[in-house]
């Protein structure tokens, strides 16, 4: 079967595609937060044209219900917009849309076979997926672990609320921070510049601690057998991993402060999830309309 895979993310949009399970092309070009939709379905149809796709599984940050982007704080043209419902009439293939930790979440419990694990996506922006008893919670808004309130007085988030895990932890609430403290230097830098400078020392522990909570108040809520990190900063795990795991089994109980919390290895984990939940959709008959 052939697939196209995307991740619309906050810095980049990503399309994948595979055949018989193998990824033969991959593509990735710079996302625009004011992008119209119009656009992006373009963008969409284009690349599923060109690799002539049986199915489209399409992964993105914000959330998603029933195939309507409720809320995306990277993308605010997004909002309330049916981006399944309008790829598959202008595809008329088999698509499916799902927040991207989530997609992320499917492809480790695929791989990784656990019943219960939760994902954090370490990026631009902090997202969330959980599995539970083998299934993906999805729809609405759920498993958004980034905009969980940590420190009720904390920094503007860019959903409106204050001190959610992102504004803390995200990849642009980082950047933020350091040109507050006066460093100009990318998030990229700050791990390696941290090893020679103690106020960034600092800095990338207490970003270590502030993980910690976020994944200790998940994790009390429904007892995962396995925490992954994934995104761009999780890769930098080791800088923080110290102090993400002591606050982490502080604030557990017992039962879970040996609960491993690892790196998810997995390259693209977004768009492979997307790809595998895409391949998951029943087939229909093409009599049937595509709503
Ligand atoms: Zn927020």
């Amino acid at each position: 079967m052939k697939i196209a895979a995307f991740d619309l993310g906050g810095t980049n949009y990503k399309a994948a595609f595979f055949e018989n399970d193998r990824l033969t092309a991959f593509d990735q070009t710079n996302s625009l937060s004011d992008m119209p939709p119009e656009d992006t379905i373009e963008y969409i149809l284009q690349k599923t044209r060109e690799f002539n796709a049986e199915a489209i599984g399409i992964s993105v940050a914000g959330a998603v219900e029933n195939g309507t982007i409720l809320q995306s704080p990277n993308f605010t043209n997004f909002d309330g917009f049916p981006i399944k419902k309008s790829v598959k009439r202008a595809a008329g293939i088999k698509t499916i849309v799902e927040n991207d930790a989530n997609c992320a979440a499917w492809a480790a419990h695929v791989i990784y076979k656990k019943e219960r694990l939760l994902f954090m996506t370490l990026g631009t922006g902090v997202g969330g997926g959980i599995i539970y008893d083998n299934h993906l919670i999805s729809g609405g808004v759920s498993a958004e672990i980034g905009h969980m309130t940590i420190l009720p007085s904390g920094p503007r988030c860019h959903c409106g609320n204050r001190g959610c895990v992102e504004s803390l932890i995200g990849g642009w609430a980082i950047r933020r921070e350091l040109e507050r403290m006066g460093y100009h230097i990318s998030v990229k830098e700050l791990f390696k510049a941290s090893e020679h400078d103690r106020r960034l020392r600092k800095f990338v522990m207490r970003l270590g601690e502030y993980l910690g909570i976020a994944i200790a108040s998940a994790s009390n809520l429904f007892s995962p057998e396995l925490i992954i990190l994934g995104g761009k900063i999780s890769l930098s795990f080791d800088y923080f991993s110290a102090a993400t795991i002591r606050s982490f089994s502080r604030r557990v109980f017992k039962r879970l402060n040996k609960t491993p919390i690892i790196n998810s290895g997995i390259d693209h984990a977004e768009l492979v999830g997307a790809k595998l939940l895409a391949e998951r959709i029943p087939n229909i008959s093409k009599d049937e309309k595509y709503d």
